[in-house]
């Protein structure tokens, strides 16, 4: 499939090798908006709400950069995501790196710029606040959809209230925001991973009250990959959905260049055997975050962060390309 106006293609890695040539996510072309685009990529250049080691404000470059190795067809399901979609690289969100709440309002502007035509959004972070205002900049470009379902990889479940006794807006509060505000349905919200010394005994106790289901470690090594897939395939259900994947529900071993990192992770083969277990769900956008580079070792946790990337991307693509199909039978 060679690239037109109104087709972006990833460059040939056959002609062009992967290395050559300025980074760009899945060395697709990068468009200023997401006119007539089924998926914009977006990098969320912020790492201001960090509660621990900072950093991930320097992840999309990497993860720019380490997405030069995806090739373009997933080698398990054989979709390839460029031909079954309009995607681009929307370049990154602006941002405040010294202003939480001003940041906070530009990425959801930029988000409900970029979905207003239809698009769906796939983040790369910056810390995990910033899948707030992806979510309220997706909930503003679609009104009436009501809340999202989300399936979400974490060594932390991220439904903290307050941070040091005012702040409510951290990488640590981001989902119980998002439920709060009607941007997810906590009913329909699985959290995959979760493991790590707690704070209170109570850490977690809003969450499972408010009817989230909490996949531990534990439980994830009980179950095994496959029965994880199929119980966040149960948990979403068949209305949309959001993806979100923190870097550090992998081990520190496969992805030490994170703000917050927890011995006792996935290996990358359980995270992409789990991901491939959620064909079918109904996609709307997703992220990945937490990608640190200054406590990376050989850029090991921004090749990680982009295959997951990819493999997220497969997804959603997977999904566009069913629902266009479903618009124009025959076409
Ligand atoms: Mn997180
Ligand atoms: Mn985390």
């Amino acid at each position: 499939m060679t690239e037109t106006p109104d087709w972006p293609q990833p460059i040939d890695g056959t002609v062009t090798p992967r290395f050559a040539a300025p980074p760009s996510f899945m060395r697709l072309p990068v468009r200023a908006t997401a006119e007539g685009l089924d998926i914009a990529i977006l990098g969320l250049p912020f790492d201001g709400a960090t509660t621990n080691r900072p950093g991930a404000r320097h992840g999309p470059r990497e993860l720019r950069s380490a997405s030069t190795l995806m090739r373009r067809v997933h080698p398990v399901s054989l979709v390839a995501p460029a031909r079954l979609c309009r995607i681009a690289d929307c370049g990154d969100a602006p941002v405040n790196p010294v202003d939480v709440m001003a940041t906070l309002a530009h990425v959801e502007a930029c988000v409900a710029r970029l979905c207003a035509g239809g698009a769906c959004l796939l983040g790369a972070g910056g810390d995990h606040l910033m899948s707030l205002p992806v979510l309220r900049g997706m909930a503003r470009a679609a009104p009436g959809r009501g809340p999202l379902g989300m399936v979400h990889f974490d060594a932390h479940s991220d439904t903290s209230d307050v941070y040091y006794g005012t702040s409510r807006f951290t990488h640590g509060t981001p989902f119980r925001r998002a439920v709060e505000e009607g941007l997810l349905d906590p009913r329909r919200i699985v959290q995959i991973g979760i493991r790590g010394s707690l704070y209170e005994a109570s850490d977690m106790d809003w969450a499972r009250e408010a009817g989230l289901r909490i996949l531990t470690m534990e439980d994830c090594e009980e179950l095994g990959p496959d029965a994880v897939a199929a119980e966040a395939r149960r948990v979403v259900g068949d209305r949309p959905c959001y993806l979100s994947f923190d870097i550090d529900c992998l081990d520190p071993a496969f992805a030490p260049g994170t703000g917050t990192p927890e011995a006792g992770g996935f290996t990358p083969r359980e995270a992409m055997r789990m991901l491939r277990g959620l064909r079918g769900l109904n996609l709307v956008g997703g992220d990945v975050v937490e990608v640190s580079p200054p406590h990376d070792s050989a850029g090991i946790t921004a090749i990680a962060g982009a295959t997951m990337m990819f493999e997220i991307l497969c997804l959603l693509a997977e999904t566009r390309g069913r629902l266009a199909e479903a618009k124009s039978p025959g076409a």
